[in-house]
């Protein structure tokens, strides 16, 4: 009686923790029913990295078949170069990240990195190649050091520490009771947006994958502390692929070619320098912004 008694519980727990992580996951997703149809083609091989250069072909896309998000969407981020994305809210910015890390599958056209269909290689080997630091970070009910391991499994107490440092979150976690084992979600510490986003960023820098999406990264931070993490993304950014969705436009100037986006369309696109002569949408945007924010 026992003997059966004490591995049911014990499945019981596993049950629980299974079906926690798996609503985690969801949370943190963002899943929908729609992209539960996203699966591995049967066999599919590992994505074969070499130098992660990332392709936009014809793309379309709606959530639901009524309302198309994207059309006819094509642009290329070469190998180890930063393409930005810049437009409204609303405009399908958010969707591209989404798309290339392969939440949903695109309704038409292709996206492929080094020449392969992301729906033809396995999704684990997809997410390992690709860091993202999203709009909205939710996180595991679990320890902060979980938090910013998860990613790279089996890092190390000072590598995650380094990773914390960096993203400038180190000194508030160190100053919570039980530091990097402090549980956090709604059992345990309950973090800011902008805390949330340092832990995203810290797990970002340790993963250190080839290929990375910022999606407005730093918007949920006040500007002198964005500023600090914004020279660290750039810092992880060097030499990685790097799609940059930005509402702070100081942080595209560099980037090798900028979108600008409008209801799911490119309306403008070019460097920073052109982009500004052309005296457009873009341009109105700078302008906007260095007369709003003191540069
Ligand atoms: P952006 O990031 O540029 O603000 P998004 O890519 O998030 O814009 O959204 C583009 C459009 O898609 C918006 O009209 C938005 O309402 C819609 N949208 C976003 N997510 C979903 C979803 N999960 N289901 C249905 N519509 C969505
Ligand atoms: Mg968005």
């Amino acid at each position: 009686m026992i003997q059966l008694y004490i591995p049911l519980n014990f499945l019981g727990v596993i049950y629980r923790e299974i079906k926690q992580s798996l609503t985690d996951l969801d949370k943190m997703f963002g899943l929908l029913e729609r992209e539960r149809e996203v699966a591995d083609a049967p066999g599919a091989p590992a994505l074969q990295l070499a130098g992660a250069t990332v392709r936009f072909e014809a793309v379309r896309f709606g959530y639901e078949a009524a309302r198309p998000i994207l059309q006819e969407l094509s642009f290329e981020i070469p190998a180890g170069k930063k393409v930005a994305v810049v437009g409204p809210s609303g405009a399908g910015k958010s969707t591209l990240a989404r798309l290339l890390y392969r939440f949903y599958d695109v309704d038409g056209g292709r996206i492929s990195i080094d020449g392969q269909d992301i729906r033809t290689v396995s999704q684990a080997s997809l997410r390992r190649a690709i860091g993202i630091v999203p709009q909205d970070t939710v996180l595991f009910n679990d320890t902060v050091a979980y938090n910013i391991a998860y990613g790279r499994p089996g890092a190390t107490r000072e590598e995650i520490e380094a990773a914390a440092r960096a993203a400038h979150i180190h000194d508030f976690i160190a100053a919570s009771p039980k530091g990097y084992e402090t549980l956090v979600g709604e059992r345990g510490l309950k973090l800011s947006g902008g805390e949330k986003q340092r832990v995203a960023i810290a797990r970002t820098l340790l993963k250190d994958p080839p290929l990375l999406i910022f999606d407005e990264a730093t918007s949920a931070l006040d500007s002198r502390n964005e500023r600090a993490i914004q020279a660290e993304l750039e810092a992880v950014g060097r030499n990685k692929t790097v799609l940059v969705i930005a509402h702070r436009l100081s942080t595209v100037v560099d980037a090798h070619e900028i979108l600008v986006m409008e209801a799911g369309r490119v309306v403008e696109r070019g460097r920073h320098a052109e982009l500004l002569a052309r005296q457009g949408r873009y341009a109105q945007m700078w302008q906007l912004q260095q007369s709003g924010e003191g540069g």
